[in-house]
């Protein structure tokens, strides 16, 4: 392993300690059990990228360090998406080679194609990029929301962006999942789909996060199901959730 790619570990595992509020003191060190290099340490508070305490163990990140650390999980999560619903290949292992090699305008652009995800599909928040912020939404776009398709018709589900745990839970239940079909029967008082999990209502903030693939969609040109079930091989249910790659 290089250097610059050792460095980005040890920021992605300080970005998880600060984003899930972990305490351990040890846990930097224990995440690479024998494998773990102080010279790294030393690398990255020279690069001013972290700050150490007076005797060394307390590693915080710096300014500098966050925004670091913020692109490559943002690399990451994008390309975990990417790779789990446009490709329905093994996200665990694909997405840590991707975090280390795309830049911001790569990384931009699948988000664009993707129509800037907002979690991966472990349920962590994707950073946002300056794509998500300066076009919700854009022409290049091959996807809209459920809430834009007319009522009768039907769409193939791209992705969906939960907003929480539960609604993962739900749409596993409704057994509405990126490659499904889905119809929409009607829009108000509120929306209803016809799905594989039978006749269900949805609040407009549930449809409006499941995004389908607008008609001939790069993924779903030829009527091709790219997406079919069971491609993506993820754990089902909450075990996946847990995981420490997240
Ligand atoms: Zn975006
Ligand atoms: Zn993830």
């Amino acid at each position: 392993m290089n250097k610059k790619r050792e460095r980005e570990e040890y920021l992605e595992v300080l970005w998880r300690i600060k984003e899930d509020g972990i305490e351990d003191p040890d846990y930097l060190k224990n995440a690479f059990g024998s494998d773990f290099e102080p010279t790294i340490i030393e690398d990255l508070e020279q690069a001013g990228h972290i700050l150490t305490g007076d005797n060394g163990s307390i590693v915080t990140l710096t300014d500098a360090g966050y925004e670091y650390a913020r692109k490559i999980i943002r690399a990451h999560r994008i390309a975990e998406k990417l790779i789990c619903d446009a490709l329905g290949g093994d996200f665990e292992s694909g997405a840590c080679e991707f975090e280390h090699i795309l830049n911001t305008d790569l990384v931009d652009s699948i988000c664009v194609l993707l129509g800037h995800p907002r979690r991966c599909p472990h349920g962590k928040p994707i950073p946002q990029g300056d794509c998500c912020k300066t076009a919700a939404r854009t022409v290049q776009s091959p996807v809209m929301p459920l809430t834009e398709l007319e009522s009768g018709m039907s769409g193939r589900v791209a992705f969906i962006n939960y907003s929480d745990d539960m609604q993962i839970y739900k749409m596993d239940t409704l057994k509405i999942k990126p490659g499904g079909m889905i119809k929409l029967l009607q829009k108000s008082p509120s929306f209803v789909v016809s799905c594989e999990g039978g006749d269900v209502a949805l609040d407009d903030a549930v449809a409006s996060n499941i995004l389908l693939w607008k008609e001939g969609g790069q993924f779903n040109a030829g009527g091709e199901n790219m997406l079919g079930p069971g491609k993506c091989r993820r754990k089902r249910g909450f075990g996946f959730m847990r995981r420490k790659s997240a």
